[in-house]
This record gives structure tokens, sequence and C-alpha cells, in this order.
């Protein structure tokens, strides 16, 4: 590794009683043997600050450094088509650790703070590091591993390119109040990465996993099966960014919104799982020679919309109900419970594309068969669940069990912000108001032929043209 230093303002100590800025240098237990890196939402070696940080210690302290991934059999609303996806980048990345002479050890278990904590010890680690996820579960099992590791646990902010608990220290309100802090803060932040060189290491390597066989052991839903349309792993996403560069990134700003027209990057997935850092991304963009409107469109969503909705999701333990909207927005959808609703659908009519609406239909189709609806059509997919709901409550939690069901992106504080931008007004501002919305911004079949073929959409994404079984 060369001697950047990583950023200690990226470092928190996690305690049993919370969360602590890093003052000085991170400290080792003193009968410690090795260093551990506990990976859970940066599934990649290189360009991974937590990685970087565990190997920095372990090189200052002259011992081992060793990755741990500890897998849950069932995770949210994830099925098969997610895990097959993750784990193949997984496997690649305990591949190129072994290459660089670093143990990656692979647990499946279902309490994985209980599986980290007999590693440690087992291994005599001195420290252990692990990423940032601003998700409820993961801080829970952060916080039940903290109560029980005999050493010092640090966390390491590898997904934000400015970190979440640095940047903010509350829920900021919309994106104009995190803007001027990014942009203040992105020079200092926006930085090359070190690379990992290989690595002398005397403890023994264990097997490498087999995805089939650890597939047959998880417990979730088979029947949504994985995509062809996305390839897993590291070395695919940065072929797809750099394809996304030579030939859309140009007309992003003038053609994104524009489902048929495909100029978007695609990149969620791999972001999601962490394949790839969107510092890496936006390290990427930001030198591409190309269309400054389309640059600068592009680092808005990556940067600013993708870090706003981690800081909600951080500060806002209840990102994924009704009360994490505003208190205007509450009372304004108190105000039309009782409005009459045109159509009402159930959950399972909406899962198998059974609306009125062949548009919706179309976006839902687009998601069970691709793994990833297109951005501007999930805003009208959660609206339109809004206006077609009993009440808020229902349409977000039966957006949530959708997107976190059949997205290859979802289970992610986007997608917890995005549904409650939609559906709860959050980060936006009131609007005129009206039936069933009140106040909440409304959207139209009308808005959307306004901006984009609309009739081509559908037969795209129709049972015609993809045969009648909405499952792959
Ligand atoms: C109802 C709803 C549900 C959503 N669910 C998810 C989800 O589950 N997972 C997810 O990653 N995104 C979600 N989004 C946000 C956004 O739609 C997707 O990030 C985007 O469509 C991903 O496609 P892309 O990579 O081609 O985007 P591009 O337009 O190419 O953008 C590049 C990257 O910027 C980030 N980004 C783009 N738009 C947003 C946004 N509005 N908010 C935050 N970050 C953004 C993403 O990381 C994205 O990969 C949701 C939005 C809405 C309205």
């Amino acid at each position: 590794m060369s001697s950047v230093k990583v950023d200690a303002r990226r470092i928190w100590k996690i305690s049993p009683s919370g969360y602590t800025q890093l003052q000085e240098s991170p400290e080792f237990k003193s009968d410690g043997t090795c260093i551990v890196y506990w990976m859970s939402r940066d599934q990649r070696i290189q360009h991974n600050w937590a990685l970087l940080a565990a190997l920095e210690e372990s090189e200052k302290r002259n011992v081992n450094c060793m990755i741990i991934f500890t897998l849950v059999p069932v995770f949210l609303d994830a099925t098969l088509r997610q895990f097959d996806f993750m784990l193949q980048g997984i496997a690649e990345a305990q591949k190129e650790a072994h290459s660089l002479g670093i143990p990656f050890h692979f647990v499946l278990e279902k309490d994985p703070a209980k599986a980290v904590v007999s590693f440690a010890k087992k291994v005599h680690a001195g420290a252990v590091f692990t990423d940032f996820d601003p998700l409820k579960i993961k801080l829970q099992w952060k916080s039940d591993a903290a109560k029980a590791l005999q050493c010092p646990f640090y966390e390491v902010d590898a997904h934000n390119i400015i970190p979440a608990r640095f940047i903010s220290q509350k829920t900021e309100f919309a994106a104009y109040t995190i803007r001027p802090k990014v942009h203040r803060l992105l020079p200092e932040f926006l930085t090359p990465f070190p690379s990992i060189t290989s690595k002398k290491h005397d403890s023994e390597f264990p097997q490498e996993f087999i995805v089939q066989d650890v597939l047959k052991k998880v417990n979730v839903r088979k029947d949504v099966t994985p995509v062809t349309t996305f390839v897993p792993g590291t070395s695919a996403a940065k072929q797809h960014l750099q394809k996304f560069i030579n030939k859309k990134l140009e007309h992003y700003h003038d053609k994104r919104n524009d489902p048929n027209a495909g100029y978007v990057s695609d990149m969620s997935p791999w972001l999601h799982f962490g394949n790839i850092s969107a510092q890496t991304v936006a390290l990427q963009i930001t030198s591409a020679k190309s269309v400054k409107e389309s640059i600068d469109g592009y680092l808005e969503e990556l940067i600013v919309r993708r870090e706003l909705a981690d800081n909600y999701c951080l500060y806002t333990s209840d990102y994924d109900n009704f009360n994490g909207f505003h208190s205007w927005a509450q009372t304004s959808l108190h105000a039309h419970r009782s409005d009459a609703r045109e159509y009402v659908y159930s959950q399972q009519q909406f899962e198998y594309a059974e609306t009125h609406d062949p548009l919706w239909n179309a976006a839902q189709r687009e998601m069970i068969q691709t793994g990833k609806m297109h951005g501007y059509m999930r805003m009208y997919w959660a609206k339109k669940i809004l206006e077609w709901t009993h009440t808020p409550e229902e349409a977000q939690a039966i957006a949530i069990y959708l997107n976190d069901t059949y997205e290859l992106d979802g289970r992610d504080p986007n997608g917890y912000t995005g549904i409650a931008w939609s559906i709860g007004g959050v980060h936006d501002r009131a609007w005129f108001e009206r039936p069933i919305f009140g106040k909440i911004r409304y959207m139209n079949a009308n808005g959307c032929k306004s901006k984009f073929d609309v009739k081509k959409y559908i037969a795209t994404h129709s049972s015609q043209n993809q045969g009648n079984s909405l499952f792959p």
C-alpha cells in the first residue's frame, strides 16, 4: 500500500454506548495478533477505505490483516436474484483478496454479530474494522457486536465520498441544504485511492466458497430468479462504467428521463453492493472528456442525491414508515385519508402487474424481468401506488416490498428515500392540494407522454413482447 493515510474523519469508534469520531489513532488490544475487516456493504477489495484502514493498522502493528464476510440466510425481502448477484461478486472479491495475500473468510450464520465475535476471538484480533451502512438492521448487528467484542471496534465510511457522519449530524431538509456542504468538502474528499499491493501472510487461507453450494442453503424466495441483464462483480462494474462514459455520458443531461433511450448509467446494482466505489465512479466521470451539463448532472445524482439518501436513513430511524415524513406531509395525507379512490388494488394485483394502467404495468414488468426499473418510471410507479391503495401506510409498505423483492439495487437507502419522496414528500416541498395526494407532488401519464414515447415503452415491456409469464 502506498503511504496515503485514510482520512480520520471517515473513522468512528463503535462502543456499546454509541459512536465517537476517531480522535487520534485506532487502539489495539495488547495481546492481539491480527486486524480483522468485517466486510459488509462495500463488497470489493481495491478502492475500499475500510479495508485500507484495516491494512494501514495491520502494517503499523506489523500483524496480519484478514477479511470476514458473514452471510445471513434471510435478508429483508431479498430473493435468489439478489443473493446470486451478491455472492458472485463476493466470490470474485475473495479470489482477489487471496491473490494479494489477504485471507478472506466466508461464514454463513444467521447471527452475524455472533459470527464476527467468535471469529475475532479465535484469531486473537487486536481490532475489528467494518464499513458504514445506515440501515437499521446493520446498525443492530454492529451494536450487538460492540457489546460482545473483546477488542476495539471501528467503522469506516467506504460508501460515501464525504463520510455521512461527518458531513452532517442531523436529518438534512432537502437537497438544497446538503448541496453546499457537498460542494465545499468535495475537493478534500474526492481524492485518488492508494492501490493495495501483495502482502506477505503467514496464516492459513480458507478454502474459496462455491456460490451454487451456498445458494442451496439460503432461505429465500427462489421463484425470483437471477437476471442476465447485469453481470455481477467488480470487473463487470468497471467495464460497464467505461462503456457508459465512452458511449452515453454526453447525452445523460438531455436523455436521462427517457426510459426508451437507455442513456442512464445503470450503475446502481454495482453501487448498491459496493462492487465499485462511488468515489471511483466520480473520479472517472470528473476526468471524462464530455459535455459539462452531463458531467454536472451525473455528479448531482451520484453524490448529492445518493449521499442525501444515506443522510436520511442515518438520522431518521422511521425511514421506512409514515412517521419519517415531514409534519406538513403527514398532516396533509391525514386530511385526505377518506377521499374516494377510483381504483384500489391489492399487493398481489400490483405484483402481477394487473392494474388498469398499461404504463404502470409496463414499469412493473420492466422491474420483474430486468431487475431494474428506469429511474423516471420509479417516481410514477410509486405515486400511483399511493393513488390506488386505501392508505399511505399501505402504499409505502407495498412499494418497499416490491422494490426490495425485484430490484437488484433494492434494500438500499436510495430506495427507502425514493419511496418516501414519492409517497411522503421527503426532501420535496408542498404542492397544490389535490385529492388523495394532499400536498404531495402529483404525477400522471400525460406528464410521461410529454417526456417520452409512452406507447413504445409499453410495447417493450408488454406481455405480448415478453411472453405471458411475469417471472423470467
Ligand atoms: C420510488 C423510487 C425507488 C427507488 N429505489 C431505488 C433503489 O432501490 N435503489 C437505488 O439505488 N436507487 C433507487 N432509486 C433512485 C434512482 O431511481 C436510482 O438510483 C436510479 O434509477 C438508478 O439507475 P442508474 O444507476 O441508471 O441511475 P443514473 O441516473 O445513471 O445515476 C447514477 C447513480 O446516481 C445515484 N442516483 C441516481 N438517482 C438517484 C436518486 N433519485 N436518489 C439517490 N441516488 C440516485 C444512483 O447511485 C445511481 O446509480 C429510487 C427512486 C425512486 C423514486
